[in-house]
């Protein structure tokens, strides 16, 4: 659990202007990202600005507002998230925890030759786990978790994105130990420069010279994770700092088998080993996110088969049956092209970390 660190964030935001104090208090609720329309209510004025002092001296020169929004729509308070919540992907596992886990916990024995990476890249297909993953990673290390869209910093604040990247780092540096996560991280370090926006081109210098002045000190404990699903969109200077770059394939059938298992632990089913065994065998190349659309709309199966919804009793739903993951088989599919697969494979002998 983070609530440790993130009760700490909100002591320091605490102290700083009174807009942000309101915010603070307010009760959250879990925001998205996208889609979400930032509506800015009128301000009465404030009478008194907090002295300087009153303010963590880190966040002094940025603007409160922009402190608020980071507060509200990029912090995010994570359930703990285990590595066994995490179906397969053992060695990506191991080297994380071995090269990020290890030393936010024990930064005293990590420093110097055995320094963690700032900057960690997950690439492969979508809906393979690399959230989860970042997520995990920041439970784990109880830190603070920053999550941001790539495509939302052009997108959403317009003109606002350069700012939000250096208040970003600025909060970081304050609450750390910090995690950044940057989901499509090849819409912001794209090496295609022809007719790009300048202001998408400001934003990357920004993001490249915070990066650079992020955990200076051996001291530091910021990791900048980048999600892509289009790592040969990275250019050399994303490459060059997101050192390690770990591949995050499509989930193998044990994987499989266990995600399975785990969505079907809650539901009455009469599944046998025979037929987990069809399951698996019939969703080679579902990604992860798959698997778990093909397990929703199998578990519907038996709703379907109910002629009066309103007056059934709970436990007179039938059971799963095999028939119905048939059925859902031919609703959901896999997700992922084996052309793809290729590009990813390709890249990660080019470029990705064996160990
Ligand atoms: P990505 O970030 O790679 O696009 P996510 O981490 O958001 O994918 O995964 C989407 C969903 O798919 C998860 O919420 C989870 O339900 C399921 N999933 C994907 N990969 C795994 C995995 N390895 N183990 C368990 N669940 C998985």
């Amino acid at each position: 659990d983070v609530g440790e660190s993130f009760d700490s964030i909100e002591s320091l935001m605490g102290r700083l202007a009174p807009a942000a104090k309101t915010a603070s208090s307010a009760p959250k609720k879990p925001v998205g990202l996208s889609k979400r329309v930032r509506v800015e209510p009128p301000k009465p004025p404030e009478p008194t600005e907090p002295a300087d002092s009153d303010v963590d001296p880190r966040l002094r020169s940025i603007d409160p507002k922009l402190l608020e929004t980071i507060q509200n729509e990029i912090i995010h308070r994570v359930d703990t998230v285990t590595w066994s919540q995490i179906a397969g992907l053992e060695h990506a596992k191991t080297t994380i925890k071995e090269i990020v886990i290890w030393p936010m916990l024990r930064p005293d024995i990590f420093v110097g030759l055995r320094g963690p990476p700032k900057g960690l890249l997950l690439f492969g297909p979508p809906g393979t786990g690399k959230t989860m993953i970042g997520k995990c990673i920041a439970s784990q290390a109880k830190a603070t978790f920053f999550s941001i869209s790539a495509s939302s910093l052009t997108s959403k604040w317009v003109g606002e994105g350069e700012k939000l990247v250096r208040a970003l780092f600025a909060c970081a540096r304050a609450m750390q130990p910090s995690v950044i996560f940057i989901d499509e991280i090849d819409s912001l370090l794209t090496q295609r420069t022809d007719g790009e926006f300048e202001a998408s081109r400001r934003i990357k210098t920004e993001f490249l010279v915070q990066f650079d002045g992020a955990a200076t000190s051996d001291a530091d404990r910021i990791l900048v994770i980048g999600a892509t699903n289009r790592p040969q969109e990275l250019d050399e200077a994303a490459r060059r700092r997101l050192v390690k770059r770990l591949y995050i394939p499509l989930p193998d059938a044990p994987a499989r088998l266990t995600i399975v298992q785990t969505l079907l632990a809650s539901q009455r089913h009469e599944l046998s080993n025979e037929h987990m065994e069809e399951i698996c065998t019939k969703t080679d190349g579902y990604s992860g996110a798959d698997v778990d659309n093909l397990c929703r709309e199998a578990a519907l199966g038996p709703i379907r088969s109910i002629e009066n919804i309103m007056e059934v009793a709970a436990d007179q739903v039938r059971s799963i049956l095999i028939h119905d993951f048939r059925d859902a088989m031919t609703q959901v599919r896999a997700s992922v092209s084996t052309a793809d697969l290729d590009l990813y494979l390709d890249w990660n002998s080019k470029f990705g970390s064996l160990s």
